[in-house]
């Protein structure tokens, strides 16, 4: 029987060996910036299973009043304030060594190129909420921007192009995701010699389809996570504990 400390060491092995490390990240990672989860044990839909509605689209565009909740969750979120953590880092040490072929995250918050992965690298399934964007004609803007008129009294901003209804740029429960983007994250899982999942439940599809999708192609799998995934059964280490104790530890040292 293997134990904790030689399960740790077998994956630094891998680690060290891998040319092209793909990582998929959820939101546990970015927890200990402050950013809570959806389905973890202190996660915002398992303390308050309505706010669910807020990030259904059918909802946001059918209720004014999902909407000025919405925007008042985006200007309190704690995302505005959030410093990457030991987790981002030891992603951006994998980068800085040459071993990231790509990162792929759930996550909306742009932490990973806050702390200094490449932009090129990383893949935004659920885009970002760093932008807005209308669902009428499809414009961008700074997000901070349209915030800074919610802070000055407008409870569901306008499209300042067209009137249409604004959103942040990410992909709400109904809502189609990006084929590009969705298309680029399954040719780079099928590429990967090493595939890091991290702080997922793997239970958002089809974002959680890069694990069985690696591990078809053949490479190894590595799941950390505090608790039980939908996909532990296709792991071939399971590191559960802490991410930001766990990831350092196998991603070694910067060149
Ligand atoms: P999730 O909320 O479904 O699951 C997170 C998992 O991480 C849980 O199993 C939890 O136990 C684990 N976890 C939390 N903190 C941890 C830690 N410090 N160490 C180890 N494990 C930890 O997350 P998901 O699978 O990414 O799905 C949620 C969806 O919501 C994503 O698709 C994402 O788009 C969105 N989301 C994003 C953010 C963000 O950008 N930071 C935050 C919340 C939700």
């Amino acid at each position: 029987m293997i134990n904790d400390s030689q399960l740790l060491d077998q994956v630094r092995g891998w680690v060290d060996e891998a040319r092209r490390i793909v990582v998929l990240t959820g939101a546990g990672i970015s927890t200990d910036s402050g950013i809570p989860d959806f389905r973890g044990p202190q996660g915002v839909w398992t303390r308050n299973p309505a706010a669910e509605r807020l990030a259904t689209i059918q909802d946001y565009l059918a209720d004014p009043e999902v909407r000025r909740n919405a925007w008042q969750n985006r200007l309190e979120s704690p995302t505005w304030h959030a410093r990457p953590n030991r987790g981002h880092q030891a992603i951006v040490t994998l980068e800085k060594r040459g071993l990231l072929h790509a990162l792929v995250t759930q996550n909306i918050d742009e932490l990973h190129q806050t702390a200094g992965n490449s932009s090129e690298l990383v893949i935004e399934v659920h885009g970002t909420m760093r932008r807005a964007m209308c669902w009428s004609c499809g414009a961008r803007f700074p997000m901070r921007d349209i915030l800074e008129r919610v802070r000055g009294g407008d409870p569901d901003p306008a499209c300042p192009r067209c009137g249409g209804i604004l959103k942040s740029d990410t992909i709400s429960f109904g809502q189609a995701l990006v084929p590009e983007v969705i298309d680029r994250a399954m040719e780079v899982a099928a590429e990967a010699d090493l595939l890091l999942a991290v702080g997922s439940t793997l239970q958002v599809y089809p974002a959680a389809n890069v694990v069985p999708i690696a591990r078809d192609a053949g490479a190894r799998v590595v799941i950390i996570n505090a608790e039980p995934t939908g996909m532990d059964s296709l792991a071939h280490a399971l590191l559960t504990g802490a991410i930001g104790e766990l990831l350092p530890a196998i991603a070694g040292e910067a060149a």
